[in-house]
């Protein structure tokens, strides 16, 4: 057998730990939304997460402390950094090593956006929303590499969108930055194979988080329409896909893109 063939038993035992313990896992953007979502969805099941932030400090707390003082073995730590600052990045990696050694999972969540018709785009709002979906993954993912492929089990993950897929009116710019990531995802997975680590990503339809609540009725009504589940994605469903990911159990699934939209594509 060779090296790279783990002996795994067909039937796992009941577990002694919580599945994510001893795992190390950095979600960028994890102080509100989705991030927050994952983030707490990672401590709940065991793992020391890091939470980090650009500018959110008090809700970056917040997230850490919950998952902190929750009855599990997973604690939090929230870390500021902008991930389109290589400089800011390379201090967060420093700082993360310094106290958790390296990290295990990279969730490359942060994101915004600055919808324009391409008619009326700056060239700033197409920089900036590349800058923080694709550069900044790139930032993280190159800058936490030699981690993510020493350790055991290393995973990336990366939080596209269905806009990456289909595109969108007033979304050039977005769509560019999440459809990079399928492209990136597959070349990673194909650098990370020999080490035993994943990367993968994820395309969320619409999800439920403050951005989208704040959507007036009619206009959600409209876009539930169009979805055969006829509703919108809860942050829990991205992040249970992620805790998944996350874990060793998920070690044969590399380079994908995984849909989570309700039958969008269908
Ligand atoms: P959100 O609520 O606006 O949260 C965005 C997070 O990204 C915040 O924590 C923010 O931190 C952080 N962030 C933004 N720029 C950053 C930077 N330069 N450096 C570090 N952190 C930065 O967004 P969301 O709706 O949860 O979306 C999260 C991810 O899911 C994004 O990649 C988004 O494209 C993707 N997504 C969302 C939906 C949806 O329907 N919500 C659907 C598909 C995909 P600060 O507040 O500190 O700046």
């Amino acid at each position: 057998m060779s090296v790279k063939q783990k002996e795994r038993p067909p039937e796992l035992e009941q577990p002694s730990r919580q599945p994510l313990a001893g795992r190390t896992c950095l979600v960028t953007g994890g102080s509100c939304g989705i991030g927050r979502g994952i983030a707490r969805e990672l401590g709940r099941h065991g793992a020391t997460v890091i939470v980090n932030y650009r500018s959110s400090e008090a809700a970056a707390h917040e997230v850490a402390d919950v998952i902190t003082d929750a009855e599990t073995e997973g604690t939090a730590h929230p870390v500021q950094a902008d991930v389109t600052n290589r400089d800011e990045v390379d201090a967060m990696r420093e700082a993360i090593q310094d106290s958790f050694g390296p990290i295990d999972v990279l969730v490359n969540n942060a994101g915004i956006t600055a919808d324009c018709t391409l008619a009326n785009m700056s060239h700033e709002d197409w920089h900036r929303v590349i800058d923080v979906s694709l550069h900044g993954s790139f930032n993280c993912t190159k800058a936490f590499y030699d981690d993510l492929a020493t350790v055991d089990d290393g995973r990336v993950i990366s939080i596209s969108s269905v806009i990456g897929k289909q595109g969108n009116v007033g979304q050039a710019n977005y769509a560019a930055a999440k459809s990079g990531l399928f492209g990136f995802t597959r070349s990673l997975a194909l650098e990370l194979a020999d080490a035993g680590a994943t990367a993968n990503c994820i395309a969320p339809g619409f999800t439920l988080t403050e951005m989208v609540e704040a959507i007036p009725d009619e206009i959600q009504d409209d876009l539930r329409a169009d979805i055969p589940l006829e509703r919108f994605a809860h942050v829990s469903e991205i992040a249970g896909l992620v805790r998944y990911l996350a874990s060793e159990e998920s070690g044969y699934i590399t380079g994908e893109v995984i849909d989570i939209n309700g039958g969008l594509d269908l």
